[in-house]
């Protein structure tokens, strides 16, 4: 029997995850993109410092305040905002690059990013990620041992803010075990790239020559 394959061409989907710090975005995030080679993440610009471990370039620009302040006037950010007193900002060219080659886009970002963004491209995909607890997160805040406790309090106290605009976001997923979370945010992917609304373009692969041959 004759087999065509069909193909479609869809702009890169836009995947927004947002979450109260220490709920576990970072090893979410790590865990995905080593399923999903194909997806990448957008680096943001911050203002603030490193910390031990994390490197310019691979986990964010650490960029000076006058600069972060430079390129917001000159319109490079997509969505930018200020968390915990630094500022930080997701790069316009990174996006655009993305959606145009139909190469999908994480980004990890605040509620505040998130709202920016999804009114600027109603079609990106927001996911809330939630901590099963307030004692688990703290415990987690607290795990990391990169924070000192004062920065612990203020991230708790924004993490009841926060979480309070889970209401705006497409999807939530609970973080409790990481597997099933990971698990979960993969069905969401699947499902956002068989969307019938994304795709740009139909058809059919031809024939190899071969195959021609052997079907006339
Ligand atoms: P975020 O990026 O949201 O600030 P991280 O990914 O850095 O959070 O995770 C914070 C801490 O919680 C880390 O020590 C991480 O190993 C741990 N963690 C993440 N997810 C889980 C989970 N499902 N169960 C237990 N610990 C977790
Ligand atoms: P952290 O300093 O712990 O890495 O991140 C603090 C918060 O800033 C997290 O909620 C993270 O998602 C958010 N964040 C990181 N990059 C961006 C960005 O480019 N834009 C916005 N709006 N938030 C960001």
């Amino acid at each position: 029997m004759k087999t065509n394959r069909v193909i479609n061409k869809r702009k890169g989907i836009v995947f927004i995850l947002s979450a109260p710090s220490g709920t576990g975005k970072t090893t979410v995030i790590s865990e995905v993109l080593e399923r999903f080679p194909d997806i990448s993440l957008s680096i943001s610009y911050t203002t603030r410092a490193p910390r031990a471990g994390e490197e310019h370039g691979r986990d964010y620009r650490f960029i000076s305040h006058a600069r972060f302040v430079a390129m917001t006037a000159k319109g490079e950010f997509a969505e930018s905002a200020s968390v915990h007193d630094f500022f930080y900002g997701t790069p316009a060219r990174t996006l655009n690059r993305a959606m145009t080659s139909g190469r999908d886009l994480f980004l990890d970002i605040d509620v505040q990013g998130a709202r920016q963004i999804k009114r600027k491209y109603p079609e990106a995909v927001s996911i809330f990620l939630l901590p099963p607890s307030w004692s688990e997160l703290k415990r987690r805040l607290g795990g990391r041992a990169t924070d000192d406790r004062a920065i612990i309090r203020r991230r708790l106290a924004n993490a009841r803010r926060e979480i309070q605009d889970v209401i705006q976001y497409d999807y939530y997923i609970v973080n409790s075990d990481i597997e099933e979370a990971v698990g979960t945010l993969e069905a969401i992917i699947l499902a956002e790239r068989q969307k019938i609304s994304r795709v740009v373009a139909w058809g059919i692969a031809p024939l190899r020559r071969q195959e021609k041959v052997r079907n006339v």
